[in-house]
C-alpha cells in the first residue's frame, strides 16, 4: 500500500514536471521557436486559382442547339471533361444582370442581398437608383460617371469576400466585365479590383476609386494599345452563311438593324456604322465585345500573376455582349448562332491561357449565366405559340384611373418598375388609407387587366410561405424593405418590350434555365439533370476551397459535383 502511494506520489510529481517544460517551452518568444507547423495556407488540395464565368443572357439551350459547330477546346470541353448541370434554374424574379450576379456570387437570392432590379426604386430618396452607382467614389481612368461605382447595394458577402476573409487579404480577386455591374458584383466587396468598358469616345477598361487611386500599368498599356479599334472591323459570319441552320432566315421581321443600316443581315461594317451607333459603344453589341474581354482577362491573368501561389485566387469575368445581341437580333437569330460559335473560341483561348499559366488542373472554372430570354413573341405568333406585348404606359393610365375613381385621389403610386407597384406612402397615410386594404384593392382590379397572369400583394409575401412555384420565385426576389407594394406576374412569353429581339425579367422557364458547368481541379466528370439553383454555385464553390459561405447564403452545395 505504502509502495503503491509513493508510485503515485513520483507519477503525480513527473506529470507536474513535464507539464510545467510544456508550458515554459509555449511563453517563450515567436522567434525561438524552431519547427513551426506547416504555413496556413488556403490551399490544403484546393486549386491556384477560380474562374468564374457568366455569360450574360446564355440560355441552357445555347449548349445544345448549337453543340455540334463548338469545337472541343471551349463549351465541349466544359461540358465534357467537367461537371454539367442540365437543369439548372434561378430561383427568384426578376432575372435581369444585376440581381443574377449578385446571385451567383452571394449564393442568396434578392430577399437577401437587396439587388431586386438593375434599377429600382428607392423609397429613401424618392428616385430610381443604378444597382452599382455609388456618389462617394470617382472613376479611374475617366472623368465620367461611368466610374463612379462601387457594389456597396449589394447587402451580404459573396464567395469572393469570403476568400479575401479566409486568406488575409492575400488572395488575389479580379472582376472583369464589358458591364460595371458584371465586374463589380462578382467581384465584391473586399476584392483587389474590377475593371469595365467604357463606351463613346473612350474604348477603354476602367475602375473607381473604391478599389484603387490609379490604373496598374499593364491596364493603362493595353488602353494605350486601342485593341477596340482593331475590333472595329466587318462583322461577317465565321463559316459561310447558309451553313447556320440552327437559327432562322437572316432576314426577317424579328430583329432590329443598327442604326445607318437598312436590314439586320451580314455583314455588319462596324467601322463604318460606328459614327452613329456611340462609336465605341457599338463593339458592345458585337461578338467583339466578348473578344476583347477575354484579351483583358488573359493579359490580368499573366500581369497579376494569378494562380502562381501557394493561395487560391479568383477571376471573375463576365461576357457581356451575348445580352446586347439578344436584346436587338434575338433569340432565334443568325446573329446569336454567329455569337456563340464565336465566344466557343474566345472561352477556347482563355482555357488555353489557363493550361499554360497555371496548369491543368490546378485551376477550378464554372460557367453559368445571369439569366436566359424569351423568343421574339412576335416569332412566336407566327408559330402559333401564345405570346403578346404589354404597355406599361397603358398599364399605369388604367390604374391611376382605377384608382381615382375608387379614393377619388390622383396620386397613390409613386412609381411601378420591375413589374412592382410602389405606393406613394405619403399620400396613403394623409388620406387614411389602410395600405392591406390597398394592396388588395389592386390586386383583385389588375388581375382582370388583358395580359396580367398572377399579382401578389406585399402583405401576402411577408406573412406567409408562397408554395406554389411562381409565388416562391417572387417571394425570393422580394426584398422586404426595398421591394414594392403589389406585384404583378405576365402571362407567358408576354413582354414590355419592342417587337424587334428578345428580353428577359421573368419567372418562367426560358428566363430561368441557364447553363451550369463545372471543370478542373476538385471536379467530377459527369452530367445530372437534378434540379439545381443559381444559389448553390457560391456554396458549391465555398465548399471546394473549404472557405466559410457568403453570410447569406441560402443555397446548398451541389455535393455530386465535388470529388
Ligand atoms: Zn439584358
Amino acid at each position: 500500500m505504502k509502495n503503491l502511494l509513493s508510485l503515485i506520489l513520483i507519477f503525480v510529481f513527473l506529470t507536474s514536471c513535464s507539464t510545467l517544460l510544456r508550458k515554459r517551452e509555449n511563453s517563450k518568444p515567436k522567434s525561438e521557436i524552431k519547427e513551426a507547423p506547416l504555413t496556413y495556407t488556403a490551399k490544403q488540395e484546393a486549386p491556384k486559382l477560380v474562374v468564374g464565368i457568366v455569360v450574360d443572357q446564355m440560355r441552357y439551350d445555347y449548349l445544345t442547339r448549337f453543340y455540334s459547330r463548338y469545337g472541343n477546346g471551349g463549351f465541349k470541353r466544359l461540358m465534357n471533361d467537367g461537371y454539367n448541370l442540365t437543369n439548372n434554374h434561378y430561383n427568384f424574379v426578376p432575372t435581369y444582370t444585376a440581381p443574377g450576379h449578385a446571385s451567383i456570387y452571394t449564393g442568396t437570392s434578392p430577399m437577401n442581398h437587396g439587388i431586386i432590379g438593375n434599377n429600382w426604386y428607392d423609397k429613401m430618396e424618392d428616385k430610381v437608383i443604378y444597382n452599382a452607382s455609388d456618389k462617394d467614389y470617382t472613376g479611374v481612368g475617366t472623368d465620367s460617371e461611368d466610374g463612379k461605382m462601387s457594389p456597396r447595394k449589394m447587402l451580404t458577402s459573396t464567395v469572393t469576400d469570403q476568400l479575401e476573409l479566409h486568406t488575409q487579404g492575400k488572395a488575389k480577386v479580379i472582376g472583369i466585365s464589358i458591364k460595371d455591374r458584371g465586374a463589380i458584383l462578382p467581384a465584391g466587396h473586399a476584392a483587389d479590383a474590377a475593371y469595365w468598358f467604357e463606351g463613346g469616345d473612350k474604348g477603354n477598361f476602367i475602375s473607381s476609386t473604391f478599389y484603387m487611386q490609379q490604373l496598374p500599368q499593364w491596364v493603362a498599356d493595353f488602353n494605350t494599345s486601342k485593341k477596340a479599334d482593331h475590333y472595329l472591323k466587318t462583322w461577317n459570319t465565321l463559316y459561310p452563311l447558309e451553313t447556320y441552320t440552327a437559327s432562322g432566315s437572316d432576314l426577317n421581321d424579328f430583329e432590329k438593324a443598327p442604326k445607318g443600316k437598312e436590314t439586320a443581315t451580314f455583314p455588319y461594317d462596324l467601322n463604318n456604322l460606328r459614327g452613329e451607333n456611340g462609336n465605341y459603344s457599338l463593339i458592345k453589341g458585337t461578338p467583339y465585345g466578348n473578344s476583347i474581354v477575354a484579351d483583358f482577362a488573359v493579359e490580368a491573368l499573366k500581369k497579376e500573376e494569378m494562380g502562381k501561389d501557394e493561395v487560391t485566387d479568383f477571376l471573375a469575368v463576365s461576357f457581356s455582349s451575348t445580352d446586347y445581341i439578344g436584346h436587338q437580333y434575338g433569340v432565334n437569330s443568325v446573329e446569336i448562332e454567329d455569337t456563340y460559335l464565336r465566344l466557343d473560341l474566345d472561352i477556347e483561348r482563355l482555357l488555353n491561357a489557363l493550361d499554360q499559366e497555371v496548369g491543368n488542373g490546378n485551376y477550378t472554372v464554372f460557367l453559368t449565366a445571369d439569366h436566359g430570354a424569351v423568343h421574339n413573341p412576335a416569332y412566336l405568333q407566327s408559330k402559333r405559340v401564345n405570346s403578346g406585348y404589354f404597355s406599361r404606359s397603358n398599364f399605369e393610365k388604367q390604374l391611376n384611373k382605377d384608382l381615382k375613381t375608387m379614393y377619388n385621389q390622383e396620386d397613390l403610386i409613386s412609381n411601378i418598375s420591375n413589374d412592382q407597384i410602389f405606393f406613394n406612402k405619403e399620400n396613403v397615410r394623409k388620406n387614411k388609407i389602410n395600405p392591406i386594404d390597398l394592396e388588395n384593392f389592386i390586386a383583385t382590379l389588375i388581375i382582370d387587366y388583358m395580359h396580367i397572369d398572377k399579382v401578389y400583394t406585399r402583405n401576402a409575401l411577408v406573412s406567409g410561405i408562397q408554395a406554389d412555384g411562381t409565388g416562391r420565385l417572387i417571394q425570393n426576389g422580394f426584398h422586404h424593405k426595398r421591394s414594392g407594394d403589389v406585384i404583378f406576374v405576365l402571362e407567358p412569353a408576354v413582354i414590355s418590350y419592342s417587337k424587334t429581339g428578345s428580353t428577359h425579367g421573368s419567372s418562367q422557364s426560358y428566363d430561368t434555365h441557364v447553363p451550369l458547368l463545372f471543370y478542373g481541379n476538385g471536379i467530377r466528370k459527369s452530367s445530372s439533370s437534378k434540379r439545381t439553383e443559381i444559389i448553390d454555385i457560391a456554396p458549391t464553390i465555398s465548399s471546394l476551397l473549404k472557405i466559410s459561405f457568403p453570410n447569406g447564403a441560402t443555397g446548398n452545395p451541389i455535393s455530386e459535383v465535388l470529388k
